[in-house]
């Protein structure tokens, strides 16, 4: 494994501000906490959404999401803990379970559900969901079911594990690259007080989520259930994080802003309104999928 080392960069960045996120449900009476909600789609360009979940009382999520469409974007659903399957209706169907990825491109449409495969435990996770760009927003459907054991892992010198689920991290590609996003998505699970460090183009959109103790970041502590979005201020070269005594574990997420205009209705999210109500147009036709 290559331990080169960690603690590299000049001017990291600072957090530009700490958001909690709004408690909220969805499908079928899901309950979760929507961390990334829409009015900070603009800012955090490419990404348009981050659900967070995680209970250990089924009746949180046992109602699931029953069939539902998307159009003109991509769903990264990462499971820490449970299992959920997947069905579409390109016909593609998996069981999503601990550690593993589900990446779907939705493309010019998919209708699908994905359902609790258990009925009790625990179920924690993340949803995140990834622009396409204009040219990619009406491309055929596509999906990749992703096992823990398939995501690339390694361990820095300070013993940070570090889980690659898109892009690359010290000098390891992950499982999922995109051309048009370049998105970065990390799972880093430190030990107390152990630092982290990853290079980040200045113009990438970043944010961290804490989901168990606390990290430091640039001096600012981010407790756990928190996001801290990183500034993209000029001359800035990456992202530093630091474990607090009882270490950490959160996800890095980073991304090429696509800089085109968003259109979101529910689950349809284009350039323009017109495109918006032709795809509900089409859903109700059903010429969706
Ligand atoms: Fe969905």
């Amino acid at each position: 494994m290559d331990n080169a080392t960690t603690h590299t960069l000049q001017r990291p960045r600072a957090v530009e501000r700490i958001v909690t996120g709004q408690a909220t449900s969805d499908g079928a009476g899901v309950k979760l906490t929507r961390v990334l909600t829409p009015d900070l789609q603009r800012r955090l360009d490419p990404f348009l959404m981050l659900d967070a979940f995680g209970t250990d009382n089924p009746g949180d999520y046992i109602g699931g999401f029953p069939d539902h469409p998307h159009r003109g974007f991509e769903t990264v659903t990462y499971m820490l803990d449970g299992r959920m399957r997947h069905r579409d209706s390109a016909g593609n169907e998996g069981l999503l379970s601990g550690g593993g990825v589900q990446w779907m491109t939705a493309g010019r449409g998919v209708i699908h559900s994905e359902m609790p495969e258990q009925e009790a435990g625990r179920m924690e996770g993340f949803q995140l969901w990834l622009n396409l760009p204009a040219k990619d927003k009406m491309c055929a459907p596509w999906y990749r079911d992703i096992p823990a054991g398939e995501i690339p892992k390694l361990r820095t010198a300070e013993g940070v594990g570090v889980h690659i689920i898109a892009g690359a991290s010290h000098g390891m590609v992950g499982a999922m690259q995109r051309e048009a996003t370049l998105p970065l998505y990390l799972d880093l699970h430190l030990p107390a007080d152990a630092a982290f460090e990853q290079p980040l183009p200045t113009a990438h959109n970043a944010f961290v989520y804490v989901y168990r103790g606390e990290l430091l970041v640039a001096g600012q502590s981010v407790p756990r259930q928190r996001m801290a979005l990183l500034a993209n201020t000029p001359g800035s070269d990456g992202v530093r994080l630091q474990a607090g005594a009882l270490g950490a574990r959160a996800i890095l997420v980073a991304g090429q802003p696509l800089n085109e205009p968003i259109a979101q209705y529910g689950p349809f999210v284009m350039n323009s309104k017109e495109e918006v109500f032709q795809a509900v147009d089409d859903f109700r036709a059903g010429r969706l999928a």
